[in-house]
């Protein structure tokens, strides 16, 4: 019996280490489960959601990876009430379950928002049979709109690689990579620079991009001023640092995308990820939860800013699933202070929340499952 119990255990631990492998460097080594209120409050703009287009040209689909209502609400528990999410006034709940699993990983679910099928855990962009199928930002390329994809881990992470990727599991970073030079995406801002430079094949993508009409740009403030063209960011040679360090670079290539984007008159779509939402969950660490839920909040900020002057874009704002089990069990939101107790250092199987804002949003609430997103997004983009 003890034995039994030792082998489960250790099965246990290496189940979630697949899972926790790569956020090893950027996790930090104690987890805190009280949250003081210390990080600065910022002012929250307010936006109408009231557009005379019943359609969208435009959609920004905004992935909040492990960002559960619970990891929403210590976000505005921390900003003391207020956040831009606040601002939108179409809301739903998602399934999230995999094809093989209640609990889904960030690959399965993003291939489920960006494909409409469900799969099995660890799949980019393919089916139960690890047959590739078509992503919503490959059926946008098809009809001339502008592509792009944004996230603060690599970009050949599973979430923003399911949209633009096929391969069979996601660890096959440097297969995700080459897939990149298979699609004609106008705009992609992340990490993973030695996914494209370092490979055991001894390409070096970076020039083979350079050759295609890409713009290959590594610092942040020459993205930030890259003002038209295709251009490929890679702010770091793996993930990027957590926010403390990587500072605004989730809201500056934000900017950048849109800026490029807009120019596309047919219109666009753009998905931007917050990514380490999900590694402060799995680190059970409720100030790495905090402070990457208010800066995926700042970065919708800049989306509204956009959509609010356009006024023909639809943005939605969702996750693939909860991590950590995460629950508050104490706090005061004068003070923007809480206290959290975590059930997992894995993902859980609970719905996640949709939130959308302009032309269209109101086709995004009830409960819907995961593969309804691209359905509904194909519909209104016509692809
Ligand atoms: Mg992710
Ligand atoms: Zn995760």
């Amino acid at each position: 019996m003890r034995k039994l119990f030792f082998i489960l255990s250790i099965s246990l631990i290496c189940l979630t280490s697949i899972d926790a492998q790569d956020y090893t460097k950027v996790v930090a080594k104690d987890s805190l489960k009280i949250y003081n209120g210390q990080e600065s409050v910022y002012n929250v703009k307010n936006y109408d959601d009231n557009f005379v287009a019943k359609k969208p040209t435009n959609v920004i689909l905004m992935i909040g990876d492990g960002m559960g209502t619970t990891q929403i609400y210590a976000g505005m528990t921390a900003n003391k009430g207020n956040l831009f999410l606040n601002n939108f006034l179409h809301s739903g709940f998602v399934q999230t379950y995999s094809s093989e699993d209640y609990v889904t990983d960030s690959a399965a679910g993003a291939t489920s928002m960006a494909c409409g099928i469900k799969t099995y855990n660890a799949a980019i962009g393919v089916d139960i049979n690890k047959k590739p199928v078509k992503t919503i930002l490959e059926k946008s390329v098809e009809k001339n709109l502008g592509t792009g994809l944004v996230s603060t881990s690599a970009i050949t992470h599973a979430t923003p690689a399911s949209f633009i990727a096929h391969q069979p599991h996601r660890n096959m970073y440097e297969e995700i990579a080459a897939d990149f030079l298979k699609t004609n995406i106008d705009v992609f801002i992340g990490g993973g620079y030695d996914h494209f430079t370092k490979r055991k094949d001894g390409r070096n993508l970076a020039i083979e991009l350079e050759k295609k009409g890409y713009k290959v740009l590594k610092d942040i403030n020459q993205i930030k001023n890259f003002k038209s063209g295709k251009l490929a960011g890679l702010t770091a040679p793996e993930h990027n640092e957590r926010v403390t360090i990587r500072k605004d670079m989730l809201q500056t290539s934000t900017q950048t995308a849109l800026n490029l984007l807009s120019q596309n008159k047919k219109g666009f779509f753009l998905m931007v990820e917050g990514s380490q939402i999900d590694w402060g969950g799995h680190a059970n660490d409720l100030t790495y939860i905090v402070e990457e839920m208010l800066d995926f909040d700042k970065a919708i900020g800049v989306v509204l800013e956009f959509a609010s002057k356009n006024k023909n874009t639809l943005v939605i704002v969702t996750s693939d699933h909860e991590t950590g089990g995460l629950t508050l069990n104490k706090g005061n939101i004068s003070e923007g202070s809480m206290k959290a107790e975590f059930t997992t250092g894995g993902h859980t199987g609970v719905m996640v929340p949709i939130f959308a804002f302009g032309p269209g949003a109101e086709n995004f609430t009830g409960i819907i499952d995961n593969t309804d997103i691209p359905k509904k997004i194909e519909k209104l983009l016509n692809l």
